[in-house]
């Protein structure tokens, strides 16, 4: 696996990877050996059939009358919560990706559950993981903060207004994408209204829409949105045939709707993202909906490798 690493195939835009509680010092190992070991492998074991089986029923959910749909994301908000404790750090990732055949990940940090220092240090130390920085908000200086990280190896920003609880016209939000302008790299948005006040502060801060001032004004800038607008992903289709610097990432939609995604814009525009740990398994879910899509004829060989890997590979050495 870790010859391919110098040409990878698959790439997983949208990762996370939090701190090891019991051994912060080990940046997110955990012996895979021993008592401990073992009885997590076990747990895994148990929990990724009824995990995996809540990241299908999940893309049902968006079909539900608004009311019920914003009771039941709650409740999906504190699922995956368990799934952390036996799936989560740097070595279960790798375990993770080298079961799935995934050759390198995006980490994607989540101040201050998941620090940028976190993200950069485990990045450094695996040459298969690219660092994702995502400022705090109240950062008295972010640009200087956001070409620091930049400087030392960070590939991509990240915005999550839905979190930072802070409008899209935000000025500490256009501070930072002049930066990310500037130095050319791309920025991930958080996108798709999720009705859990457990993970976001202001939920509609993440509908897609609210950031088409962002796409005209950086047009030069590549944005992702991350899980294509979630419970509306024909939003996020539409904001992107208009607008050809958006990109967007599968985690969360079924192939159906990935299917649906490369019909309207083409398959150069879409990233295979997973959004691991949340509800466990879904790497193995994720790609095999791209490959369902394939078996299927909705997708060809050469779209499929595209979404895979290449138009990761491609976003990331263009810098
Ligand atoms: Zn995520």
């Amino acid at each position: 696996m870790e010859s391919s690493s110098q040409n990878p195939k698959i790439v997983d835009s949208h990762v996370h990877v939090f701190p090891n509680l019991i051994r912060p010092d080990l940046i997110g190992k955990l012996p895979i050996a021993g008592p401990l070991g073992r009885l997590r492998a076990k747990a895994r074991e148990l929990w990724t059939p009824l995990s995996s089986s809540m990241h299908y029923s999940q893309t049902v959910l968006r079909h539900l009358p608004e009311s019920a749909r914003q009771k039941l994301d709650e409740l999906s908000g504190v699922a995956p919560i368990l799934g952390l404790f036996i799936e989560s750090t740097a070595s279960d990732l790798v375990q993770a990706m080298d079961r799935a055949g995934v050759d390198s990940a995006w980490v994607i940090a989540h101040p201050p559950l998941i620090s940028n220092e976190f993200v950069m240090t485990l990045c450094e130390r695996n040459p298969r993981l690219h660092p994702v920085v995502n400022i705090p908000k109240n950062t008295p200086r972010p640009a200087t903060q956001l070409k620091s990280f930049v400087k030392h190896g960070a590939k991509l920003l990240k915005i999550h207004p839905a979190a930072d609880g802070l409008p899209p016209e935000s000025p500490f939000y256009k501070k930072l994408l002049k930066t990310a302008s500037d130095l050319g790299i791309p920025v991930i948005i958080h996108t798709g209204c999720i009705h859990s006040h457990l993970l976001y502060k202001t939920p509609e801060f993440a509908c897609a829409e609210l950031f088409t001032p962002w796409f005209k004004e950086y047009a030069q800038t590549r944005f992702i949105l991350a899980h294509m607008n979630f419970h509306q992903p024909h939003i996020a289709f539409d904001l992107a045939e208009e607008h050809l610097n958006l990109y967007m990432d599968t985690s969360w939609q079924p192939a159906e709707v990935i299917g649906e995604s490369v019909r309207r814009l083409g398959a150069e525009r879409i990233l295979f993202g997973s959004d691991w740990p949340f509800i466990g398994g879904n790497l193995d879910v994720g790609l095999a909906r791209i490959r369902d899509c394939v078996n299927s004829g909705t997708l060809n060989a050469e779209q499929s490798k595209l979404i895979l890997g290449e138009n990761a590979i491609k976003l990331l050495t263009k810098i």
